[in-house]
Parts: C-alpha cells; sequence; structure tokens
C-alpha cells in the first residue's frame, strides 16, 4: 500500500515534489560555490534577514523532522547521546547531530545530494526554545561558523509594544553582526521586498488552513504537514507565493465541489503540539478509518502570520516572530484553543504529550482538563514524541483514540 493510499490526494503536491528537489539541489551547489553564502536559521528565525543580505537560507529543524518522517533518528540519537547529549532533550536536535556523527542523511536518497549544507553563518531565535541555541552550536564548532541569535523574552501574555521595540533592537544587533561578519551592508529595501513576499506567503497559507473551517474540511493536518514545507523553506520566495496560489485554488475547487479530505467526515478534531513524525502515516490511516478530520491544529497554524503592511519591516518581523503561540503563556493559550475550535466547528481535541519537546507540549500543566471542562468536549492526551519512537507505543495510543472516538459517539452524535 503507497503511502497516500488512505487519503484524497491533493493535485499540487507534484509541484511540491519539483520544488522541494529545486531547494535542496540549490542549497546544495550553494554550499560548494565560494561565490554563494549559506545560513542555518530556525524555523521562525530572522530568515528574511538573511535572505535580503544575500544567504541562501537552510532550516534544521527540516532535516530532525526529515530524519523522524523515514524512520531512521532511532539509528542516529545514540551518536549524540555518545557525545554527551541527553537522550530525553529535543529529538530534531539529537538526531541531526547524530545523523550528521553518523554522516547519514534522507536528502541523499530523496535528492541525491549528501547532506545539509555547509553553513558560513547560523542563525537562530529562542522564540521556540533555547535548545535551538545549543543545537547550532554544535555545529558551529562542528563546522568553524560564527553562530548569532536573538533571545525574545519569552511565555507573553501580551505582546506590548516595549516587547517588540526590544526584539526589533535585537535584530537590529543580529543586522550589524552580520555586515560585520560578512563584510556586506543590508539593502533595506531588499529587505521590504522579501518581508513582503514573506508575508504573502504566509498569508495565503492560512487561507488555506481557514479553508478547513468548510464542513466537510478540504484539507487535514495530515495534509498539512506535506504541503507547510514551502512556507517554512521557502519564506521570501515568489515560488512559494505561486505554489499557495495553486494550493488556494485547489482547495476552494474543493470546498464548492464539497470533496472532504475525509470522505463521510464524522467528527472534526483538534490537534495540540507536535506531529509523530514516525507515525504520521499510521495515525493518518486510523483517523481516516474512523471518519475524523483533524481539521485544525497548533503546529500547521505556526507560520501563519500577519500580512505586512508596507511599514518598517523589522518591526513586523519583532512582532510577528513574537506573537507566535509557543511563545505565550498558559492563558493566552488555552484562550487561543478555545477560539480555534470554535472557528473550526470541533468536537473534540488531542494532545501530544511529546516527551522530548516540553516547548510545545501543552498538556503539562492542566490545560487539557480545563478545556475539557470549559468547552465540555472530549479531550484525549497521549504520550509519545516527534522523532523517536522509543517513546511512542502504537497499540496504547490506537487504543486511545478508538476510546476517543467512542466518547465523541457518545456526545456528538
Ligand atoms: S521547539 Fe521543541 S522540537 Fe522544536 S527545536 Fe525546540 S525543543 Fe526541538
Amino acid at each position: 500500500m503507497s503511502t497516500i493510499a488512505k487519503r484524497v490526494p491533493i493535485n499540487a503536491r507534484k509541484k511540491l515534489q519539483s520544488l522541494m528537489r529545486e531547494y535542496f539541489v540549490s542549497l546544495d551547489a550553494a554550499a560548494a560555490d565560494s561565490d554563494r553564502r549559506v545560513a542555518w536559521c530556525t524555523s521562525v528565525g530572522p530568515c528574511e534577514i538573511l535572505s535580503a543580505m544575500g544567504y541562501e537560507v537552510y532550516f534544521p529543524e527540516n532535516h530532525g523532522a526529515l530524519l523522524g518522517a523515514r524512520k531512521i533518528s532511532h539509528e542516529c540519537i545514540p551518536a549524540a547521546v555518545g557525545v554527551g547529549y541527553c537522550a530525553e532533550s529535543c529529538s530534531y536536535m539529537t538526531s541531526d547531530i547524530g545523523a550528521a556523527l553518523s554522516g547519514i542523511s534522507p536528502l541523499t536518497e530523496a535528492f541525491g545530494i549528501a547532506g545539509p549544507p555547509k553553513p558560513d553563518l547560523l542563525s537562530y531565535s529562542t522564540n521556540q526554545c533555547r535548545e535551538v541555541q545549543d543545537w547550532w552550536n554544535f555545529f558551529g564548532r562542528r563546522h568553524d561558523a560564527p553562530v548569532m541569535g536573538i533571545r525574545p523574552p519569552s511565555h507573553l501574555g501580551q505582546v506590548t509594544d516595549a516587547h517588540v521595540a526590544f526584539v526589533r533592537g535585537e535584530l537590529n544587533q543580529l543586522i550589524t553582526r552580520i555586515e560585520s561578519h560578512s563584510g556586506t551592508k543590508l539593502d533595506w529595501s531588499r529587505l521590504e521586498t522579501v518581508v513582503d513576499l514573506s508575508s504573502r506567503a504566509s498569508s495565503l497559507w492560512r487561507q488555506v488552513l481557514d479553508l478547513a473551517q468548510a464542513q466537510p474540511s478540504p484539507i487535514t493536518f495530515f495534509d498539512g504537514l506535506i504541503h507547510m514545507a514551502p512556507v517554512i523553506l521557502m519564506r521570501g520566495s515568489q515560488e512559494a507565493i505561486d505554489y499557495y496560489d495553486m494550493l488556494l485554488a485547489e482547495m476552494n475547487e474543493r470546498v464548492e465541489e464539497g470533496t472532504a479530505a475525509v470522505p463521510n467526515e464524522r467528527f472534526r478534531v483538534y490537534w495540540d503540539g507536535m506531529p509523530v513524525w514516525p507515525k504520521v502515516r499510521e495515525l493518518s490511516e486510523k483517523f481516516f478509518d474512523l471518519g475524523v478530520s483533524i481539521a485544525a491544529s497548533t503546529y500547521c497554524n505556526s507560520w501563519a502570520f500577519e500580512e505586512y503592511d508596507g511599514g518598517d519591516p523589522l518591526e513586523w518581523m519583532a512582532r510577528t516572530s513574537t506573537e507566535i503561540f509557543i511563545n505565550r503563556d498558559e492563558t493566552f493559550k488555552q484562550q487561543f484553543l478555545l477560539d480555534m475550535c470554535k472557528r473550526f466547528s470541533i468536537d473534540g481535541l488531542i494532545f501530544h504529550n511529546a516527551r522530548t519537546c516540553p516547548n510545545n507540549t501543552n498538556s503539562r500543566f492542566g490545560m487539557a482538563q480545563r478545556l475539557r471542562d470549559e468547552a465540555g468536549m472530549p479531550v484525549l492526551v497521549f504520550d509519545g514524541d516527534l522523532s523517536d519512537s522509543r517513546f511512542f507505543s502504537t497499540a496504547q495510543t490506537m487504543t486511545n483514540i478508538e476510546a476517543f472516538v467512542e466518547q465523541l459517539e457518545g456526545c456528538c452524535q
């Protein structure tokens, strides 16, 4: 059975595959060309500055996800543990470090390249977690490349003008450091253009996700995990905009025709937390069989930013990267989830307690119970991990999902 046997195929996927190939082959060529420069960046890091300064930008978290999705993380993690990285710290980090130490990369089989491109510079933002700083520092030492980051205030309720001004200042300092390292001055009009392109791709992605408010939903969380790649990897490019224009048109057509991502959609569920990359197919097929559409998720919405209005590009970057869900406090997150459940006509919530990512797990301090009481809907919390399959029991989780759907049947039919 193919990996998409139990999915309603999305035509844009063919274009996505060719875009991904072009992106990785270009990065590989850039790393081998002394006239081109490669920067590594965190997934909601300052990539627009790097692009505007002429760097080609690579995102290691994507490599961590690929290692998980290709079910090879467990082969890599022991090598990272062997050099002192805790097996219970971020498994994107440990699998990526372990893969480098072991000379393994899924990019070889997928795109015919040796592996991640060698960086000239590594840049991060701790708006998602502190782990990225240590992850990047490993590779900075390995490649003798400078590591430059920003550290926004975290766990925020309201994001105030003072917070934004502080982060804007950090971004400004980062620009000065990159200019001094590279010998290239930032062209501010180029930054405005890149930020505009970046926000337009992000806005189109948001529109795609918002179409899942339709009943039946034309797209699920599992489709989103595939089609979100350009909004992360190619933010700031016209290609990403063109891709989401195409995907949006296809999803609009689905809504008009009443085409469901899960035929016979019986229930609509919200997914909070990280994906379980090694088990995406099994979980997708399980929900498909049960007539459950995962219509909305925190994860896929993490790259749906507000549109740039043509003002100060650094302020837009500072605000959007500080306002992201993962960087907010419990009160904000709880209200966000409640609002999402209303907007997407959700029948029940699933929380993934990812063992190695406490930063993107929201079930550890009573939120699941509070939401169950406040929203009056079934809630499932299951233990797992984003990449390390040692922390996930397929049999146990499938049984829990079946019991959760029985609860949905009891209260929503
Ligand atoms: S947010 Fe979680 S998964 Fe992502 S880099 Fe940080 S610890 Fe790892």
